[in-house]
């Protein structure tokens, strides 16, 4: 099914979504046709057990696994048969990722890990500069640009791994368990962090089997056995809008 007037607001769609992961073992049905439509600017939490098929989904919504079938669209665009390099692209244009055990180059610098996804679509290293500077001061890592990530904290090192994946101010941030392997502290600063890029207008689709984590979003999705089972919208109520005039206008 294909419409041709796409809604503006329309952010990410998928229809029909399946992918079953074949090894030696028996075949595991991860994502077994799954439709999922999400807004622009919406903080959608996808929650449910370990083994569920939530990394399956966002890797598929991501361009890192291929769907066995189904359709995919970002921004309004078909995406689900774009070739390898295009995905790489559009992973480094308008996709944040990141991923529970954070993927920083251990070799480069903070600095650096920050900006070499700005330098690779081209922009110049002064504006790389400028951008990385003003990640660093928003969360929190000022004065630690020229430390190697492995000097870090995990809860610093995921905010360096966001700012990495925020530098080219992607259209959608997906996030794996991001806060998976920090305590408390740090699973506290990584989800206010999400929470205020969500509340300036970034689209997130955050992955965690962590139900109360998931209430920090304004939409939960469960997803058990490769199904969504359930789609609560958590954001709060269209404020009373009833005023004295309106009901003064009724009685006349
Ligand atoms: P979740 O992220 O909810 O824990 P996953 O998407 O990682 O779930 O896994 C869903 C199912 O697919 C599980 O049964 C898992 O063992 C299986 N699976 C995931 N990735 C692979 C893979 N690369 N090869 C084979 N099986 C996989
Ligand atoms: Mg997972």
């Amino acid at each position: 099914m294909s419409r041709s007037a796409e809604p503006a607001s329309e952010a990410l769609r998928a229809e029909g979504l399946s992918k079953t992961h074949r090894g030696e073992s028996a075949p595991a049905h991860a994502v077994r046709g799954v439709d999922l439509f999400v807004r622009r600017g919406e903080f959608v939490a996808v929650t449910g057990p370990s083994g569920a098929g939530k990394s399956t989904l966002l890797h598929l919504l991501g361009g890192l696994q291929r769907p066995d079938s189904g359709s995919l669209w970002l921004d309004g665009e078909r995406t689900d048969a774009y070739s390898e390099a295009r995905w790489a692209v559009e992973r480094r244009r308008s996709i944040g990722i990141v991923f529970q055990f954070f993927n920083l180059v251990s070799n480069l610098t903070v600095a650096d890990n920050i900006e070499l996804p700005a330098l690779l679509t081209g922009v110049s290293s002064k504006r790389a500069r400028t951008a990385r500077e003003e990640l660093l001061g928003e969360l929190g890592l000022k004065g630690k640009a020229r430390s190697m990530p492995g000097e870090l904290s995990g809860g610093e090192q995921q905010r360096v791994a966001l700012a990495r994946a925020l530098i080219n101010q992607p259209r959608l941030l997906l996030a794996d368990e991001p806060t998976g392997s920090l305590d408390s502290r740090g699973t506290r600063e990584v989800m206010r962090l999400l929470s205020r890029f969500h509340a300036r207008g970034q689209t997130i689709l955050l992955v965690t089997h962590d139900a109360r984590l998931a209430s920090t979003a304004d939409r939960v999705i469960s997803f058990f056995d490769g199904r969504i089972t359930d789609d609560a919208d958590l954001s709060a109520p269209p404020a009373q809008t009833t005023r004295l005039s309106d009901v003064l206008e009724l009685r006349d």
